[in-house]
This record gives C-alpha cells, structure tokens and sequence, in this order.
C-alpha cells in the first residue's frame, strides 16, 4: 500500500508586499490526520502564508496542490468549499449573534453568496417556515457545540463570552464548514493555562476522532511541541528547518533565529 497523499503541497511559493518578500521560495508538505505546526518569531511570515493558502493573497511565484489538485486560481470561497478552513489571529466574530447563530452562518456559507446575504438569512429566516435540512443543520451545528464543549453557550452572544470560549467558537464556525484542513492561527494567544490545555485536547481529537489535518500557527511552545506530529520553521520569509518536534527544537538554525527575539523555542 502505498502512503497517503499529502493533502497540501507549497512548491515554492513566494509573497511580496510592494518591495518586500513576505515569503521567498516556501516549500513543504503537509501529510493528511497530522497536527503540522508552523513557528517562527514575529514577522516570519505565519499569517501571510495562511493567506496565501487561504486564497486571500494571490502569490508571486508558486503554486499550491490541495488533495494533488492545483489551487491556484481557486476563489477563497471555492476553497473553502473545497475543504480548507481557517481562523483568524485577531478572532473574528459576529459579535451580536449567538455561539449558535454564529457557527450557522458558515454552515449558510455553503449556499449563500455571499456573508451577508448569509447573516440576513440567519437573522431573519423565521422558525416556523424551517425546513429539513435547516433543522439538520442546526443539529449539526449542535453537535459541533457539544464536541467543543461550548453547547452550555448556544445562545449566548459572541460578545459575552469568556476569551476562550471566543476562540473556540471560531473553531466551531470553521469546522461547521466541513473541511479536511483547518489552518489555525495562534488559537492559543491570550488564552490561561487551562484554557490552553483544553485547546490541546481538543485539537488532538479534531484529528484522531475527526480525521482532520490541522495546520497550526502558535507561539506558546510547549504547546507546539506537545502536540505536532511535525514542525516547519519560518524566518524573514524562508524555511529554515522542518521535522519532528524535538529535532527542530535542537536545530541550531532554530535556536540562532529566536536568540535575541522576547521569545524561546
Ligand atoms: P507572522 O504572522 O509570522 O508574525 P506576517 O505574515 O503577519 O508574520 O508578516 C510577515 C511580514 O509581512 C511582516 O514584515 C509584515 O509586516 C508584512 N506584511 C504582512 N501583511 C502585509 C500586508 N498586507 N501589507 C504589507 N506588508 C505585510
Ligand atoms: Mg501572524
């Protein structure tokens, strides 16, 4: 039997902001059911290639296979629904709708066009007019909830809850989009050690239990190393070291790119 396919490849994919490269010649491989992180002091480039592999940026040079297929004209859209989801660094939520109300508006990304025909619909489709598969979808949305241990909140509004519980409701918006790769960016930032902790927990069973591929931008190092099965470095926009979570974190290239950052590998 032959291995998996990966389902993401970069193949030299290179970012430039007018007359700054973000990114120079990335390439590497994420295999499938795999926590893949990416790490790099500030500035290395994290959020940018998450752009680039969400469709946000188009990149310079480069391109992308999703499941060996190439993406890179790919609508973002179109690769959401192809299965790539993402969330954002500074989380993004509609902050007067419900947890619930929130994770909705993604399942309704799937046959909207757009956002905000998605939000009117979630606002205003009446109860009583529901059909099968809005109920099908609110008992999925549910159960995603429950999974994520944020079910107690359904209705409470984005704006009141506990940091945490924001970020996990970003979570639970992404995944209501069935993806096969969620691209998480810094889902840890801001959060307390047991929040952290769950977080852990959590993404651990979006792969073994779901099946999921989650590629991961994080800071908090323990976490990174606990849990990756595998580690890409990015410095001033290049890689310089990829591999299990131990090798990298001896890797002197590494070790030289932190020193003299607020931050330890
Ligand atoms: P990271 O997420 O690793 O901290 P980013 O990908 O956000 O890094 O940024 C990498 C570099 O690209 C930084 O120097 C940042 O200032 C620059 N950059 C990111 N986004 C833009 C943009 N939209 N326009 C111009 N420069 C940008
Ligand atoms: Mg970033």
């Amino acid at each position: 039997m032959s291995a998996a396919a990966p389902i993401l490849q970069l193949d030299g994919i290179t970012k430039k902001f007018g007359g700054f490269t973000a990114l120079s010649d990335v390439h590497f491989t994420v295999e499938e059911k795999v926590i893949h992180a990416v790490i790099g002091p500030n500035g290395a480039g994290k959020t940018t290639l998450f752009n680039v592999i969400s469709g946000m940026f188009g990149a310079e040079a480069g391109s992308l296979l999703f499941k060996g297929e190439n993406i890179d004209r790919a609508k973002p859209h179109k690769r959401a629904n192809m299965g790539i989801a993402r969330t954002f660094q500074n989380i993004r939520l509609f902050e007067d709708l419900s947890v619930l109300e929130n994770v909705q508006v993604s399942q309704h990304g799937r046959h909207f066009p757009s956002i905000w025909s998605a939000v009117r619909h979630a606002i205003f489709h009446a109860p009583f007019s529901r059909g099968a598969q809005e109920i099908e979808m609110e008992d999925y949305a549910m159960e995603l909830l429950e999974f994520l241990g944020i079910a107690h909140a359904r209705d409470t509004n984005a704006a009141d809850l506990a940091f945490g519980e924001r970020r996990l409701v970003e979570i639970a918006r992404a995944l209501a989009a069935n993806p096969a790769i969620m691209l998480l960016d810094e889902p840890a930032a801001g959060m307390n050690p047991s929040e952290t902790e769950n977080l852990d927990e959590i993404l651990t069973r979006l792969r073994d239990e779901k099946g999921i591929t989650i590629l991961l931008v994080e800071h908090d190092m323990n976490l990174v190393m606990g849990l990756s099965d595998y580690v890409t470095v990015l410095n001033f926009g290049e890689k310089i070291a990829e591999g299990a979570p131990e090798a990298v974190q001896s890797d002197p290239d590494v070790i030289a790119a932190y020193l003299g950052t607020d931050e330890e590998i």
